[in-house]
């Protein structure tokens, strides 16, 4: 039997950064997956670009950018060696878009250029429209970024079939500790969670190696990466509620291909790898971050919540639990924030943010859910 003070199920990018700030933290963290880390899941597949968000200031606009600042600082202060910093080219979808960049720029908080058609041809890139340049964006090496993350930390390769919580103690197996975050990614099976509204995308991202000179990112409808040791990474294609299954073969490529050579010269472009995995994204598009509602406890003790009754106190939660996920599209630039907060809500006793408390959800779940009788 082995016992830690925290056990985080799921090594994507969501689990390692959560472990890594609670073991700074003087925490004794098991780590659980039963893939390996960052081999299956959302993260396997994510070209990891980490850009910010551009839009006229919505409230998740400003959470993502804020996240953004952090993750960049973050990989490359601590892991330089897993995070470039190329900048990534935005550029409009087309000419009605293109209007909107200059709009889109009075709300944008991070360093940009604008880059207009020649200094873009000779970056490499086949675009007219006057583009962002976000020189401080970057891309991580997704699977080494989360073992470097979890150095010092210890991991099992484990597949978490049941676990049970007994005189104040957590156990999957012979592991036992005395709390647990999930960070599951798109499942969500062992508790009753529905009120998160959490949701899978499919998405595909295809490696290409080539000769091609391109030393910055760029993002239009799809993502292309700089140049680095010789690959290009090109993604993604997006499958709301696909299954997981789903077997890809070579057709989403065939699709990324198309558009990524309308981008940048491809004629030397050799497939040398296929990725597919779900992200997860929660009901309002902002991360799920902190501890669980008892949702059997809550509607048996209020059975009134589901026809609009008001809650006068906090809802009960499950004692010891948390959760880490819902970082949609862009896990690699929430996740060292998120895993942040976490960390200093368990160890610290800080709030969480309430954007990105799991709580916000419950009460309308409990009113609107066709899934519930009232
Ligand atoms: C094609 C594609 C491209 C993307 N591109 C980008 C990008 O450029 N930039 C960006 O920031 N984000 C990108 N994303 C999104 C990003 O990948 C996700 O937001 C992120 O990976 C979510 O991380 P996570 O740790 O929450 O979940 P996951 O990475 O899905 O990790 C969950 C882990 O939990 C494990 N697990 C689940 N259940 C159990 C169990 N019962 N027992 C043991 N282990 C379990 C799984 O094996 C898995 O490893 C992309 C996603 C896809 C699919």
């Amino acid at each position: 039997m082995k016992f830690y003070d925290i056990i985080v199920v799921g090594a994507g990018i969501a689990g390692c950064s959560v472990a890594y700030f609670l073991n700074k933290r003087g925490l004794n963290v098991l780590v659980v997956d039963r893939a390996g880390v960052a081999v299956a899941g959302g993260s396997s597949a994510a070209g990891a670009f980490v850009s910010p968000k551009i839009g006229k200031g919505s409230s998740l606009q400003k959470l993502t950018n804020e996240a953004f600042e952090f993750a960049k600082d973050f990989y490359k202060e601590f892991f330089p060696k897993h995070f470039k910093q190329t900048g990534v080219v935005r550029m409009p979808k087309d000419d009605e878009d293109a209007q909107k960049f200059f709009e889109y720029a009075k709300y944008n908080s991070s360093v940009y250029q604008w880059l207009e058609e020649n200094r873009l041809k000779e970056i490499g890139i086949k675009e007219s429209n006057r583009s962002l340049f976000f020189t401080e964006a970057g891309i991580c090496d997704a699977p080494n970024m989360c073992k470097a993350l979890l150095t010092g930390i210890e991991y099992v390769q484990y597949d978490v079939k049941s676990l049970s919580y007994e005189d104040k103690i957590w156990s999957i197996g012979e592991y036992k500790s005395k709390k647990l975050i999930l960070a599951t990614g798109y499942e969500n099976r062992f508790f009753d969670m529905r009120y998160m509204g959490v949701k899978g995308t499919w998405g595909t991202r295809g490696d290409y190696e080539t000769k091609l000179s391109l030393d910055v990112s760029m993002h239009k409808k799809i993502s292309i990466s700089a140049n680095i040791e010789g690959i290009v990474k090109v993604g993604a294609t997006h499958a709301k509620e696909a299954h997981a299954c789903l077997n890809c073969g070579a057709d989403p490529l065939k699709e990324l291909f198309t558009k990524a050579s309308d981008m940048v010269d491809t004629s030397d472009f050799k497939a040398k790898g296929i990725f597919c995995g779900m992200r997860s994204g929660s009901k309002d598009y902002f991360p799920l971050v902190g501890s669980v509602i008892d949702v059997p406890l809550m509607l048996k003790e209020y059975p009134k919540l589901v026809r609009g009754e008001r809650l006068k106190e906090n809802p009960k939660k499950i004692d010891n639990l948390y959760v880490i996920n819902g970082l949609g599209g862009r896990g690699f630039v929430f996740a060292p924030l998120m895993g942040k907060m976490l960390a200093e809500n368990i160890v610290e006793e800080k709030a969480i943010d309430s954007r990105v408390n799991p709580d916000r959800l419950f009460l309308k779940w409990c009113r609107k859910s066709p899934e519930l009788e009232r």
